[in-house]
């Protein structure tokens, strides 16, 4: 199948995950965010490194590991100053690093990111003539979960309603993987 016009997107969070889990200063499940303060454990020549995140409502704090007992000579002088610093565009950095989240088994609140789309790329096609339709694919790397609708009406300039019409009447189509949004827009649009 040909397309007139293939844009490509890349979707990324403009700010630190929010932690969704059981607090237990709340006695119940809350959001926690991202303090933007290092927590460091020195014992003997080893070294503790942590994230603090904090819960909304309470100020309970939970740590996300970053260095565990870490031999303090394989941590690099300068990220060590950081550490030592809170240095906010470090924190922000591992704030938005999945890995470090993953790895603490920590549950991202995915529904509510901030985040940018970033134009890769935008190709046109004049030699595809008889299928006047465009692609557009929005890699999405951290795997958050935006309403296709409101991602489409960023992209078009619509408003979410006018793209909901839209995806009825199939003059808009989507097909989402966990890390790849490819929406279809009909010539009947374009
Ligand atoms: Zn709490």
């Amino acid at each position: 199948m040909s397309y007139l016009k293939t844009i490509e997107y890349r979707m990324i969070p403009t700010q630190s995950y929010t932690i969704l889990r059981n607090c237990s200063g709340c006695g119940q499940k809350s959001s926690f965010k991202n303090t933007g303060k290092f927590r460091i454990n020195a014992n003997g020549n080893k070294l503790d490194v942590w994230l603090v995140y904090q819960c909304e409502k309470c100020r309970h704090t939970f740590n996300l590991t970053i260095y565990e007992r870490r031999k303090n000579t394989s941590i690099p002088t300068d990220a060590y100053r950081r550490f030592l610093g809170n240095d906010e565009q470090l924190a922000e950095e591992y704030g938005r690093n999945l890995q470090l989240f993953q790895k603490n088994k920590a549950e991202v609140d995915t529904k509510n990111v901030n985040y940018k789309l970033v134009k890769l790329q935008e190709t046109i096609d004049e030699t595809a003539c008889d299928n006047q339709t465009t692609l557009i694919t929005i890699h999405n790397p951290y795997s958050l979960k935006i309403r296709s609708e409101k991602l489409i009406a960023q992209i078009l300039g619509l408003s979410s309603s006018q793209a909901k019409k839209l995806i009825a009447k199939e003059t808009i189509t989507i097909k989402s993987t966990i890390q790849f949004i490819r929406i279809f827009v009909s010539d009947q649009f374009v």
